[in-house]
């Protein structure tokens, strides 16, 4: 149990199959340390140069892993830049590491998937996303090879978000963007460290998916109130 206690708080897993029941919470003592963050007033004469400079969290460098449609790389950088203020780089597709496929399941192992992307690295400041239509699975005990719609390391900077499941059974081509783009910022937003929430009043994008859709297809698409001032503590842009 300790060990999948310790998977789960570096590796969130979203989105598993109906069977599961998991809902892996990080433990918040992750996020305690960041308070008594300081602003610095910025010194100079008014009307200076830097004031024209767009403040960004990071930047996302999205990498289609074998392949993914431009319309749903579109969405997700759309959304990846109105939710967390991020700089988007796109990178070209790059085949899908053999060293992740689990033939047993024929899919993709999430968690190799993020090492995979770690080579793309370019620092704390920057977070690497790929992005693949091909299955992608991890251990959610005690079932070894679960079914997901994304996994992001929390606090980290890779992530990884498969359109397989998304697109099951959509209302049109604009509910399958929706769902991606939903679970891109989610993805995103667990490597800047932020847990599953309870924001349910305000359908967070922050709240666990629970072992379905629903939750993603019901999500607001944005940060609630306090998933966005933690994530202005723990990232500020
Ligand atoms: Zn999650
Ligand atoms: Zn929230």
């Amino acid at each position: 149990m300790r060990r999948v206690a310790l998977i789960l708080g570096l590796l969130v897993g979203c989105g598993r199959a109906p069977e599961s029941g998991a809902t892996p919470d990080v433990p918040p003592s992750e996020v305690a340390q960041s308070e008594g963050v300081e602003i610095e007033e910025p010194e100079g004469e008014l009307g200076e140069a830097s004031a024209a400079e767009p403040q960004v969290r990071a930047t996302v460098i999205l990498i289609p892993l074998r392949s993914f449609p431009d319309d749903l790389l579109d969405a997700v950088e759309q959304a990846l830049q109105s939710e967390l203020d991020v700089e988007v780089e796109r990178h070209a597709a790059v085949e899908l590491p053999k060293q992740a496929y689990y033939p047993p399941r024929k899919r993709y192992r999430a968690e190799k998937l993020l090492d995979f992307l770690a080579q793309y690295e370019r620092g704390p400041d920057t977070k690497v996303l790929g992005l693949t239509e091909v299955d992608i699975s991890t251990t959610s005990d005690p079932y070894p090879d679960w079914g997901i719609f994304g996994l992001g390391s929390s606090p980290g900077t890779t992530a990884v978000v498969s359109s397989y499941r998304l697109k099951r059974k959509p209302r049109d081509r604009e509910h399958v963007r929706s769902r991606v783009a939903t679970v891109a910022v989610h993805e995103v937003g667990h490597t800047f460290g932020l847990p599953h929430c309870d924001e349910q009043a305000v359908e967070c994008v922050m709240l666990d998916a629970e072992g379905g859709i629903e939750n993603t297809d019901t999500s607001s698409g944005t940060f609630g109130p306090k998933c966005r001032a933690l994530l202005d503590l723990l990232a500020p842009p």
